[in-house]
């Protein structure tokens, strides 16, 4: 028999955004934190710019919401913007009241005290961050606060499998326990989903392991709508190499002077802007990929070593050591780089408090569609969103839950009929399998043949995922394969149905925008599976 957990709340996920929502909801409420490792697996740990405030008397909340606006080619939920922008400055109030150490502006410059920097699409200095590791920073603050907190347990090393659902409400979760390696269940008022993004559905990423769109997944099954699932952000510049994961190569090296080069050292990108490598990112990360699947090659170039070696240490401090560690010395030598897929812009549909379609069900943070982004995200928007939202679920929850109610006891998991895998290999193979194809035919550029072979493939492997998960018992990498596909297929489906090019989506097919796609993509799950499939008890 499955253990029972019974908690007033659980969320699902201890990045910045289940993080937060933790904290703001109330002290009386007992709450579950889940997550699927004790490491560094999720992305809030690795952001390294900051996070986006109106700090400063010559910025404005307008002026934010019509740089994102711009950003988003179109797409964005005006209000949504707005709201954002105006619940900044608080965001950051709260977290240096919780000690963040952010990094203060020593020259007395900025009227707010911190020391700001400006990224690509903010029309002004507007970025707040501990030094380059504003995420860590993040982390390890909230992860202070939490330990502190009597109400709150945080159980690591467990991977939620799917939603408990009855009559459009969600009564918990089952999750699999990675210590004892059997599944829980977890019972609770509310949920929130804080699972982060999806970036893992491509070969090449600058995500960590655990971006499987587990909660995108989990949400689509139990009904829930999802939107925009198109638009993924590339970054153009990752480190290539077979042990080097997810590797970002900063695009100030670029802005110092970096160039691009083919093998033979060839310079490409001014053939694609008249601004070369200082082309926007989008425009970067297309040319690459347009180059790379031209020549058939596994990489670009990115050298800096024409500056001196003193300037390149002092500048790229952790590049430097990092590419040190597989060879590299990138004062002598180019840096191969391949693009890599960096943000997950739509999700599970969500209203301004972060609810979902289904009955106490929240989403908040990379997992969630809030209407911010667009059709492409600004930089250090992301953090922001999951601040304000997390911040508002909780509001909404903290008004609604009665601490302590009696909650029903929920079917435990049956594993009666499942035996041990003796074929691991399948998981393996189709993990790559999927991620290569994904990133073939899904990528950078795309077109309506290579969509529909994706469509295809996509499809066998469901099938065949789907039939190894009905007869074997599970595990994480299982778990995650079988979210991956999904995932995987929302983006395609997505992708088919925006017949134009915007933001981050282009397509060889439709290169032009075209006034008649001025809407979300919404993926309805009623529309696409059976019924009887959604539920998941
Ligand atoms: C290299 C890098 C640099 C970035 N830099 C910036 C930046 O400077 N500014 C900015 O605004 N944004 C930045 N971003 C984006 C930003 O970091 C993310 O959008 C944001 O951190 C997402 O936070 P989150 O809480 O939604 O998810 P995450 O931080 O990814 O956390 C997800 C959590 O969910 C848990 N989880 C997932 N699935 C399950 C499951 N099935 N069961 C249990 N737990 C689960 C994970 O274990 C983890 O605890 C960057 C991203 C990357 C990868």
């Amino acid at each position: 028999m499955s253990h029972q957990y019974k908690f007033d709340i659980v969320i699902i996920g201890s990045g910045a955004a289940g993080l937060s929502a933790a904290l703001h909801l109330p002290a009386s409420v007992k709450i579950a934190v889940l997550a699927k490792s004790r490491n560094e697996q999720y992305s809030s740990y690795f952001a390294q710019g900051g996070i986006s405030a109106v700090l400063e008397p010559d910025d404005s909340v307008e002026q934010h919401a019509r740089d994102t606006i711009e950003a988003g080619a179109g797409l964005c939920d005006e209000a949504v913007v707005t709201a954002t922008a105006a619940a900044g400055r608080e965001c950051i109030e709260w977290l240096s009241n919780l000690g963040m150490p952010f990094t203060r502006d020593r020259q007395e410059v900025s009227a707010s005290g911190y020391h700001l920097t400006r990224e690509g699409g903010h029309s002004k200095r507007r970025v707040v961050h501990a030094a380059d590791a504003t995420g860590k920073a993040l982390q390890q603050t909230l992860q202070a606060h939490i330990l502190e907190q009597d109400n709150i347990k945080v159980f690591d090393r467990h991977v939620a499998i799917d939603l408990i659902t009855r009559e459009g409400q969600c009564q918990g979760l089952y999750a699999y326990n990675r210590g004892n390696q059997h599944v829980e269940v977890f019972a609770a008022q509310k949920v929130i989903l804080a699972t982060g993004g999806a970036s893992k559905v491509y070969l090449y990423t600058s995500n960590p392991d655990g971006s499987t769109g587990d909660g995108i997944a989990m949400a689509w099954r139990a009904g829930c709508r999802v939107a925009n699932m198109e638009f993924i952000q590339f970054h153009p510049t990752c480190l290539y190499h077979p042990e080097a994961k997810s590797f970002l190569v900063t695009e100030a090296i670029r802005g110092e002077g970096g160039k691009l080069l083919l093998a033979d050292g060839r310079q490409f990108m001014h053939n694609f802007d008249s601004r070369a490598e200082l082309a926007p990112r989008d425009i970067v990360a297309r040319a690459i990929d347009h180059e790379m699947k031209r020549l058939g090659i596994d990489c670009v170039f990115l050298d800096i070593s024409h500056k001196s070696r003193a300037f390149v240490k002092s500048h790229f401090p952790t590049i430097y050591q990092r590419c040190l560690e597989f060879d590299i010395d990138i004062t002598r030598q180019p840096i191969p780089v391949v693009p890599a897929a960096h943000y997950t812009c739509g999700g599970v549909m969500v209203d301004s408090s972060g609810a979902t379609d289904l009955g106490n069900l929240f989403a908040v943070g990379e997992v969630s569609y809030s209407g911010l982004h667009g059709a492409n995200r600004m930089a250090s928007n992301s953090l922001l969103e999951c601040l304000v939202f997390s911040r508002a679920a909780a509001e909404k929850i903290g008004a609604e839950i009665k601490p302590g109610k009696r909650l029903p006891a929920l079917p435990h998991w049956d594993e009666s009929q499942v035996t041990d895998s003796d074929e691991d290999i399948v998981v393996a193979h189709n993990w790559d399998e999927l991620r290569r194809f994904m990133w073939d035919y899904v990528g950078i550029v795309r077109t309506n043949k290579r969509l529909q072979r994706a469509l295809h493939r996509s499809d066998l492997l469901k099938r065949e995922i789907n039939d190894y998960y009905g007869n074997y018992k599970v595990s994480p990498d299982l778990l995650e394969l079988r979210n991956l596909v999904v995932v995987a297929e929302l983006i395609i489906r997505s992708a088919l149905l925006r017949k134009e090019s915007r933001g981050l989506h282009f397509t060889l097919d439709y290169p032009q925008s075209s006034k008649q796609f001025l809407a979300p993509t919404t993926l309805d799950p009623r529309q696409l599976q059976p019924r009887k499939k959604i539920a998941s008890i």
